[in-house]
């Protein structure tokens, strides 16, 4: 994928080409910002234009030559068959190794062989131990000027603040949620499918592919259905549907994604009638929607978003098991509104 066709991050893309078309590229660059955005895929793309000798009037790289073949068709863990870009990635262990790092400081005195700068790029760059990154700090002080360092991080803060301080950072940021349906539906997923994924991926195209296939986002509607079929205030049925939805357990945090979406469509309809655009299920507006906003209203929603939410954190942070915690969410979740102080489920 050339810098052009890439989804999102327009304001880093033109950046890099304007800085690419008046030779001011800095000689090391650190992406940094949430995983399955797209920062390997604009270094991919960055590197093409820098080897790319026939570069397009759009001031991105032609995309069809040898060079650019070679760069774009490239895949995360693998070597890049063109001699000039380099991927240091961790092998066999959890760590780029200094032995890495000195083999390519080995090769970087010497001039690129084919284009006219070679492109390195450390993919996740926070997985240098620490003597690999101090071996690699020298070079990047004083760089040979034929080589430029694309450093890729969803942690800058686990590298060394002196790898830090020399490169110029530049964020990535969440993508919109039409980019993500839009990257989906590059990838072949159905509409409604690509719409509703990209609605719980968090801004990430990554997050979003992984999760297509997932068994509880694919059961989403049955789930809600579920939940707004148990009569108000029956804590039995909620409590066996808290054990039924709570198996497998680790499918628990994306039960709690499906609600976190739902009631906060609830609340978006309590609010505006008329709302449509920012749903995350319009397709159910006129039926478990419906039923759930006459049933509770905006105060006794705003309150449920919270009890999510504050789940979803004691879940992560406090690490409460998933059956535990969907149990008392449910119960509390299920009950009727004007009982919101009697069953207060946070726990200090
Ligand atoms: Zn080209």
């Amino acid at each position: 994928m050339l810098l052009d066709d890439i989804l999102g991050h327009e304001r880093v893309r033109e950046g890099l080409k304007s800085a690419a078309a008046s030779d001011t590229v800095h000689h090391a660059m650190l992406f940094s910002g949430p995983e399955g955005v797209g920062k390997g895929a604009v270094a991919r793309a960055f590197a093409a234009l820098a080897a790319c000798p026939n570069p397009s009037a759009s001031g991105d790289a032609c995309g069809t030559c040898r060079s650019c073949e070679r760069i774009l068709s490239h895949r995360p863990g693998e070597e890049t068959r063109h001699p000039d870009v380099l991927w240091l990635s961790p092998q066999s262990s959890a760590v780029i190794k200094i032995a890495q790092v000195r083999d390519l400081l080995g090769i970087i005195p010497y001039p690129p062989l084919e284009a006219r700068v070679r492109t390195v790029v450390i993919e996740p760059a926070d997985t240098m131990n620490v003597e690999a990154a101090n071996a690699l700090l020298k070079t990047l002080e004083e760089p040979p000027s034929s080589t430029r360092f694309i450093l890729i991080t969803s942690r800058p803060d686990a590298l060394l603040s002196t790898i830090r301080s020399r490169c110029q950072a530049i964020h990535f940021g969440r993508l919109a949620d039409e980019e993500v349906e839009r990257g989906l539906r590059a990838a072949g997923v159905g509409p409604e499918q690509a719409r509703r994924g990209a609605a719980l991926a968090d801004g990430s195209l990554g997050v979003a592919l992984e999760r297509i296939d997932d068994p509880v986002l694919a059961r989403g509607d049955e789930i809600l259905g579920r939940c707004v079929a148990v009569r108000p205030g029956d804590a039995t049925a909620a409590l066996q549907l808290a054990a039924d939805l709570a198996d497998p357990k680790d499918q628990v945090p994306q039960v709690l994604e499906v609600l976190l979406r739902f009631y906060r469509d609830a609340l978006l309809l309590s609010v505006d009638a008329s709302e449509r655009v920012r749903l995350t299920h319009p397709h159910l507006v006129d039926t478990l929607l419906k039923t759930v906003v006459e049933r509770l209203g905006t105060e006794a929603l705003l309150y449920r978003l919270a009890l999510i939410t504050d789940t979803q954190r004691a879940m992560t942070s406090r690490n409460i098991p998933g059956v535990l915690s969907l149990e008392r969410l449910l119960v509390a979740l299920l009950a009727p509104p004007g009982r919101e102080g009697a069953t207060a489920i946070r726990d200090r």
